[in-house]
């Protein structure tokens, strides 16, 4: 089911400090690449759209292109807006046309969604979660976000999820630090980003050393917050990516904390039996992201095989509610 199409493709994760822009069938089978820095929008895109000029000179034409970005983006279909960047911060981006820009430059069909909906994808064909359907993936790094799938579909709704922003319990006595969310202040962006914990602690957090409190604060806020996504979405797998779980201390704490939170409620064994399993590293790495923009541009040139499968039998369902 994940076997690479005869198709090339065209895969973009688009950062707020990098995009990767990949041509080739799958992530098993990329023939191009490039990262270019995120400066202005007209420079930025030109460069990606060099680059798959180029890639489809060399390799033949593409049929379609996946952008998974950093938003808000609108993703309704049929809004005038659709694949647009709303609101960002992101000085100079607000209101960039993605879609539309990369779509008339090419001549291709694109697809789009969020960097972390692309990753959740990604590591659902191709990483920590094959075999899956419900998944979520969170990112902790600059900005806070999650994103993922339930039964096998992308989630979406009324935007798309907006994990980051998810409001965790905040103890001012233990931990005063008022946090750095511009919409917010103490979400779970605002005490637990980066950003935030740069600030809290006076210090990046590579710098902090695996026995400074910093850490245990840290997975107490993001295992509150997956608690909250546990019991919302249900997920069968949680991924953690983002440069702040590049701290080896951090990933376990997370999963002791979750345990201790869930306090037994949850009868799955996953989470019971198996956190180590449960909460996990992405498989794909960095690639997560670029992986899933890959499988966008095959479902945008319908030629997703997989996408026809999901979601699952009935057969295959445990659940008795
Ligand atoms: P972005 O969110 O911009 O895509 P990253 O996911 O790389 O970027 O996250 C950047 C954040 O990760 C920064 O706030 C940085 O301080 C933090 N970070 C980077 N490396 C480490 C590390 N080894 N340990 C802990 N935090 C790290
Ligand atoms: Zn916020």
């Amino acid at each position: 089911m994940n076997r690479a199409s005869p198709v090339l493709l065209g895969g973009v994760e688009a950062g707020g400090t990098k995009f990767v822009c990949v041509a080739g069938t799958s992530i098993d089978d990329v023939r191009a690449e490039a990262r270019i820095a995120t400066t202005t929008p007209a420079e930025t895109l030109g460069a990606v759209v060099r680059f798959f000029g180029d890639a489809s000179r060399a390799h033949g034409p593409l049929a379609a292109i996946g952008v998974g970005s950093f938003g808000p983006i609108d993703l309704h279909p049929s809004s005038p807006t659709f694949g647009v960047i709303t609101t960002t911060p992101k000085a100079g981006w607000a209101g960039t046309d993605l879609v539309g820009t990369l779509g008339r430059a090419l001549g291709v069909p694109v697809g789009i969604d969020t960097d972390v909906n692309a990753a959740a994808l990604g590591e659902l064909r191709h990483g920590a979660a094959r075999g899956l359907d419900t998944v979520v993936y969170l990112t902790v790094g600059t900005g806070i976000g999650g994103g993922g799938l339930v039964n096998g579909r992308l989630l979406h709704g009324l935007v798309h999820p907006e994990m980051g922003h998810l409001r965790v319990p905040h103890d001012r006595a233990a931990d005063p630090f008022p946090g750095v969310c511009p919409f917010h202040g103490n979400c779970l962006e605002g005490l637990a980003s980066g950003p935030a914990m740069a600030a809290r602690w006076g210090a990046p957090a590579e710098t902090l050393d695996a026995g400074h409190p910093a850490w245990a604060l840290e997975a107490r806020y993001l295992a509150l917050a997956l608690q909250n996504i546990v019991c919302t979405l249900s997920p069968e797998r949680i991924v953690l990516g983002g440069g702040v779980m590049a701290q080896p201390a951090l990933l376990p704490r997370v999963r002791a904390e979750l345990a201790a939170l869930l306090n037994g409620y949850i009868q799955a064994p996953a989470v019971l039996e198996r956190m180590d399993h449960y909460v996990v590293a992405p498989a794909l790495g960095s690639r997560a992201g670029v992986a899933g923009a890959l499988v966008l541009a095959a479902q945008r040139a319908g030629i997703d095989r997989a996408a026809e499968i999901a979601p699952r039998s009935a057969s295959s369902t445990s659940s008795a509610k």
